[in-house]
């Protein structure tokens, strides 16, 4: 790919001109990064306020689900510590190819790719010790040199909490982007989710809505609901917060089974409630792609 925005006509557009101080290599990195993104038609950045509220799992399906629904979606799992995206897609093993200045994501179906910092380790065991400016640079060198092709969607799966990745991800995005907060629905794990928003708020990145995962049991023996974590947590931080509630998601065996095998439950079990709950949000998102045409 050139490093010139071919597909671009705004004249506004920030990669037109050389910003005062910027050298000729980080215009041209710049550049080439604008030109990357103007081929992405919504980016999303999946955020959670602590771990293992499934926020991975989540991005998993979301992506499944909108290349289901016939978008051209790509998957970028930027954990750097944790990248679990590869598992749950069984990946793992898996050898990405490249250029110097080129990445090729892989490709899990003929809508769907997706590149992980996980795909680049030696191990699934390896750990990156890696301070803030090689994660910016890792991060940087994701966004601008994987080769997506034209996408709908590009989905983002960030860390955890409000630090040096999502940070990275949101500064160096652009503009057409938004927030997806995935909470459990406890209040401890809500607390969280405040500060996720309120790190959005202070980027000025617009917040999509909030995913309540883990939202209730259903017993697959009795058909009793059982509301483990408490319920309504997301959906009431959501109306507090004034951004919208995308949808409940159940706890379901299911889902951690289908994870474990490498397949979203989206795929594994469409006929499922809790493929159909991952659809419903994935309408939610949609409805939006005509406002923001
Ligand atoms: P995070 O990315 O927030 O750290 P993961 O997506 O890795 O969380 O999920 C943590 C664990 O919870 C995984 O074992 C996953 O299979 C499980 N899990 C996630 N969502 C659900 C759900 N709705 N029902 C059952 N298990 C789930």
């Amino acid at each position: 790919m050139s490093d010139e925005c071919k597909t671009c006509s705004r004249d506004d557009c920030p990669a037109k001109s050389q910003k005062p101080g910027e050298s000729a290599e980080e215009y041209k990195a710049r550049q080439a990064l604008t030109a990357r993104m103007c081929q992405i038609r919504h980016k999303l950045v999946v955020l959670s306020g602590k771990g293992g509220v499934g926020k991975s799992t989540v991005s998993v399906n979301l992506a499944a689900a909108l290349a289901r629904a016939g978008r051209k979606v790509g998957l970028l799992d930027v954990d750097i510590h944790g990248p679990s995206i590869p598992r749950l897609l069984d990946l793992e093993g898996r050898n990405v190819e490249g250029t110097d200045h080129s990445l090729f994501p892989l490709k899990v179906s003929d809508r769907l790719s997706v590149m992980s910092i996980g795909l680049l380790l030696r191990g699934a065991n390896d750990a990156v010790i890696w301070r803030g400016p090689m994660k910016y640079n890792a991060i940087q060198q994701f966004l601008r040199d994987v080769e997506w092709g034209e996408l709908d969607y590009l989905i983002v799966d960030c860390p955890p909490g409000t630090g040096d990745e999502p940070l990275a991800v949101v500064q160096l995005i652009g503009d057409a982007d938004a927030a997806v907060v995935v909470t459990t629905p406890q209040d401890l794990s809500v607390a969280d989710v405040r500060r996720s928003i309120a790190f959005c708020r202070r980027l000025e990145l617009p917040v999509l809505g909030v995913i309540e995962n883990m939202s209730g049991f259903t017993c697959p023996s009795c058909g009793q609901r059982v509301d483990i974590f408490g319920v309504g947590g997301g959906e009431k931080l959501a109306a507090e917060a004034g951004v919208s509630f995308l949808g409940a998601i159940p706890i379901d065996v299911e889902v951690m089974r289908s994870g474990e095998r490498g397949q979203p439950i989206v795929d594994s079990k469409p006929d499922s409630e809790t493929a159909k709950a991952f659809q419903r949000v994935i309408e939610a998102i949609t409805a939006r792609e005509e406002k923001d045409a």
